[in-house]
């Protein structure tokens, strides 16, 4: 590909809304560029990144014995109506009608329409077992849109279900998933940990997710590390051995003027808590001398319970700081929210613990919160934030994780997590509603066994991006790169050698199958330097004629902060 020929666009700033660093990135280097919200243009550049996650997604797929397939968009009401999910879905589900007034729904996933092909089409269980999947545009009308691609209402999923004949083999199924996706996450060169999760009404264990390890995730993530235990926060604490201990952590820093710490948003965030079903939660003050610099982390362990009204929600005063809390009245979260908090109860101040940072943090940010969709839980990032995190999670690790001990190996630790994957273990739940049978080789008619298994194709590089970023831009893993080569000449509109050999090296590339860029633009070199790496190529090489009267041309990966001096005529083997 000529950079001329290809649709190019970085912007020095992100958008104001952009809070999260992929966000902010994938806007500035071109990405995507938003349409409304949660919903996004890939533009050339996002695309050829979705469509390399795609395909190794499609790869592995089919090497487990998958069957591509493709169900439409939109789907007719009737068969939500089957098993329910058109009225429980609530709003998160976009219902549409046509012009005779029949209802639709834009798919969130597609469950029912599968399982109408399954009973339909696989009529014997000597048919099975048979996985199909897609990869296909999903809609979910998301409370909360937000981080672009990360939490949008319009994404790409590639989802997959298996039938299976028997509990037995639904298992087998499950578990050829669940390296499946070992081996796709492998692939793609992320640090990420396989999770238990919560399989809600079906029970069971058998529902993992797969979670890239990133400070700014929305999922916080409970882990052993004396051994292989990992779940997330909801299951966790599903197992732990009740008693009193918080049934969710938010970790909230707010936004502080220099000197002053106050919590202005406190009505905001109790509303949230009251508005689900949260019981309690950790808040996390910052005391910032005057410079702004962060001196100390106050955490509070608060618990709220649901025995009394109140008019008042009283949140204590910090010690040492001149602000505290303001309170928040009940009237004030209805205003805010509009909503009615379900209970009001006393809060009581379980036990506050005092966090010294030494560092020099100077970067505040706001504070933002978000709620599980189940309503179970809250959990909460500070994502504006450079660092602070460490101190943070380590003193969660002691009041949030440290009474949980699952397995009895030893004490749980907390992480972050942006959550790429889920795989599902879902039993004969829609063949049951839908009456999804086949003929079993005992000849009479038995429901399928079935599971479900997601992946957020769109989520992927985003969650990349968090994870593998500088000051400067992207850092793409290789594999799912844009493009893994940029070829920069300078000054190739007035040089014949560098022109020549830019080119010919471009040729040589393509001719290896290498995804490789030359930049053509003849843009000024650092404009042209700036550019390649905010978007992140991972391997760069210059062609210069000083280089070249030498024999040489640079080359450097984007991890590096300088290029290296390679032959001319070594360069192809260095890049291959
Ligand atoms: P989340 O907890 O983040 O809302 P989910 O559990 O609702 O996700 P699943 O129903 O398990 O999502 O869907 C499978 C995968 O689709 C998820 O693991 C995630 O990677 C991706 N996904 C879900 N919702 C979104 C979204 N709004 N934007 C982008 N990707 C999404
Ligand atoms: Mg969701
Ligand atoms: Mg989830
Ligand atoms: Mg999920």
């Amino acid at each position: 590909m000529k950079a001329s020929q290809f649709f190019i666009s970085t912007f020095k700033e992100a958008p104001a809304d952009a809070e999260v660093v992929s966000h902010q990135l994938m806007m500035r280097a071109g990405l995507i560029k938003r349409l409304g919200a949660g919903i996004y243009n890939y533009m050339p550049m996002g695309l050829r990144v979705i469509r390399k996650v795609e395909a190794i997604v499609r790869e592995e797929m089919n090497r487990a014995g998958a069957v591509e397939v493709s169900m439409p968009v939109v789907q007719p009401a009737e068969l939500w109506q089957e098993t329910g999910r058109f009225e429980k879905m609530g709003d998160e589900l976009l219902r549409i009608q046509d012009r005779h007034g029949r209802d639709f729904v834009i798919q969130p996933t597609s469950e029912e329409v599968v399982t109408d092909i399954a009973r339909q089409e696989l009529r014997s269980h000597k048919q099975l077992p048979k996985n199909l999947y897609q990869i296909q545009t999903k809609f979910r009308d998301e409370r909360r849109p937000r981080f672009g691609l990360m939490r949008g209402r319009e994404f790409i999923m590639k989802d997959a279900y298996s039938f299976d004949k028997s509990r037995d083999a639904a298992q087998l199924s499950y578990q050829n998933m669940r390296a499946t996706y070992q081996r796709i996450f492998d692939r793609f060169g992320l640090s990420y940990r396989a999770v238990r999760a919560d399989s809600g009404a079906i029970g069971g264990d058998l529902s993992e997710e797969f979670q890239v390890i990133a400070s700014t995730g929305e999922d916080a993530i409970v882990y052993c590390p004396a051994s292989d235990y990992a779940a997330n926060l909801e299951k966790a604490e599903a197992l732990a051995p009740t008693g009193t201990r918080p049934a969710a952590a938010l970790a909230l820093t707010q936004t502080a003027t220099p000197g002053k710490s106050t919590c202005p948003d406190v009505a905001e965030l109790l509303g949230v808590a009251l508005s689900t079903t949260v019981k309690s939660l950790v808040l996390a003050t910052d005391e910032l001398d005057d410079k702004g610099i962060l001196v100390k982390s106050h955490v509070w362990l608060l618990l709220l319970r649901g025995d009394h009204d109140m008019n008042e929600i009283k949140v204590a005063k910090v010690p040492g700081l001149d602000a505290g809390f303001r309170f928040a009245t009940q009237a004030e979260i209805e205003t805010h929210f509009g909503c009615k908090p379900g209970y009001l109860g006393p809060l009581n101040l379980l036990q506050p613990v005092t966090l010294v940072v030494d560092r020099d943090v100077a970067v505040m940010g706001d504070w933002i919160c978000g709620a599980n969709v189940e309503g179970f839980h809250m959990t909460g990032v500070n994502w504006g934030r450079d660092l602070p995190e460490p101190a943070l999670v380590a003193d969660l690790r002691n009041v949030v994780a440290g009474d949980l001990s699952p397995d009895g190996k030893g004490v749980l630790a907390i992480e972050r997590g942006i959550e790429v994957g889920h795989v599902f273990y879902l039993g004969d739940k829609y063949s049951k509603a839908m009456n999804a049978t086949f003929l079993g080789d005992n000849g009479k008619p038995a429901f399928f066994e079935m599971g479900c298994y997601g992946i957020g194709i769109t989520r992927l590089p985003a969650a990349a991006i968090e994870q593998n970023h500088d000051e400067r831009g992207i850092i793409w893993p290789d594999a799912i790169a844009p493009f893994t080569v940029v070829l920069c000449p300078i000054g190739m509109a007035r040089s014949e050698a560098v022109q020549a050999t830019a080119g010919g090296l471009y040729d040589a590339l393509i001719a290896l199958g290498v995804d490789v860029i030359l930049d053509d633009r003849d843009e000024r070199l650092g404009a042209m330097l700036a550019d390649w790496e905010l978007i992140g190529v991972p391997h760069r090489v210059v062609i210069s004629d000083r280089g070249l009267k030498e024999g040489t041309v640079e080359y450097q990966h984007r991890r590096e902060t300088e290029a290296s001096k390679v032959a001319q005529d070594g360069i192809l083997d260095h890049l291959k």
